[in-house]
């Protein structure tokens, strides 16, 4: 395990970034894999096609890399039948991570099943209690997590490193190695290795996440427009990967 505290760490974190960058995505993929040890390097995934495709290039590597996915309970079934057809596809289960029983049962007793309608502090505590907090639970057992964060996905994800220290989530290192790649490369390298994708993007879904808060999206339309529509001004992202600041004149 390193000890990110030290300044030659990060040295190693910047070196690697740069090294990496502009690179294709298995080089990223390989460098964490045999920096970190097996066990404590995990790729995190929503299971959308992006995730995948990392998830793919881990298992081409190391067919036992640990790889995990967050159950918020809130899930569409399509993902339930899609965690069964990556199951048959690798022959091998994903890790799943549940939120905390206890904080859900408080905050739904407290403002209802669906009180991220309400406001976006409402949206983002349960972001927080179904998402969030699991992940950090995921992620202390970690030195580095692999996602699959792209820079033209959304503004709040341009300035995506390939490699970097997650200070939001304790100095863990976070390796993004499709940062450079566009939409069209991700489905094009699926589809080059067979990898099935989520049954919900032949429904027009562009961007998936909890049943409540996911709808497909018009020819044309923010990919992420799909996520929270109903929330102005607020980043469509539930703070896993940072969290969004919210509009100034908003109250719970
Ligand atoms: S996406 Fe919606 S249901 Fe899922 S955790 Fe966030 S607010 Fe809750």
């Amino acid at each position: 395990m390193i000890a990110l505290h030290q300044v030659s760490d990060r040295d190693e974190i910047a070196a690697a970034a740069a090294d990496l960058e502009g690179r294709d995505p298995r080089a990223a993929v390989r460098w964490a894999l045999e920096r970190f040890a097996r066990g404590r390097v995990a790729i995190v995934t929503g299971l959308q096609s992006e995730g995948m495709a990392v998830v793919d290039m881990a298992m081409a590597i190391d067919p036992d890399v640990r790889v995990v996915t967050i159950d918020t309970g809130r899930l569409p079934e399509a993902t339930y039948r899609y965690l069964d057809m990556v199951r048959e596809h690798y022959g091998r289960g994903i890790e799943i991570a549940f939120p905390d029983q206890a904080l859900v049962q408080a905050m739904v007793n407290e403002h209802g099943a669906n009180a991220f309608y309400r406001s976006p502090e409402r949206r983002l505590d349960c972001c927080h209690v179904r998402k969030v907090e699991p992940l950090e639970r995921v992620l202390v057992t970690l030195d580095c997590w692999l996602t699959g964060l792209r820079r033209s996905q959304s503004r709040s994800r341009a300035s995506t490193e390939v490699v970097a220290v997650d200070d939001e989530h304790g100095g863990v290192v976070k390796v993004n190695p499709l940062a450079s790649w566009s939409a069209a490369e991700v489905v094009a390298y699926l589809e080059a290795r067979g990898v099935p994708r989520h049954p919900l993007y032949a429904e027009g879904y562009r961007s998936i996440g909890c049943a409540p808060c996911t709808r497909p999206v018009q020819a044309g339309e923010d990919p992420r427009s799909g996520r929270w529509w109903w929330e102005n001004g607020v980043d469509k992202e539930c703070g896993i990967h940072g969290r969004p600041l919210l509009p100034v004149s908003r109250s719970a």
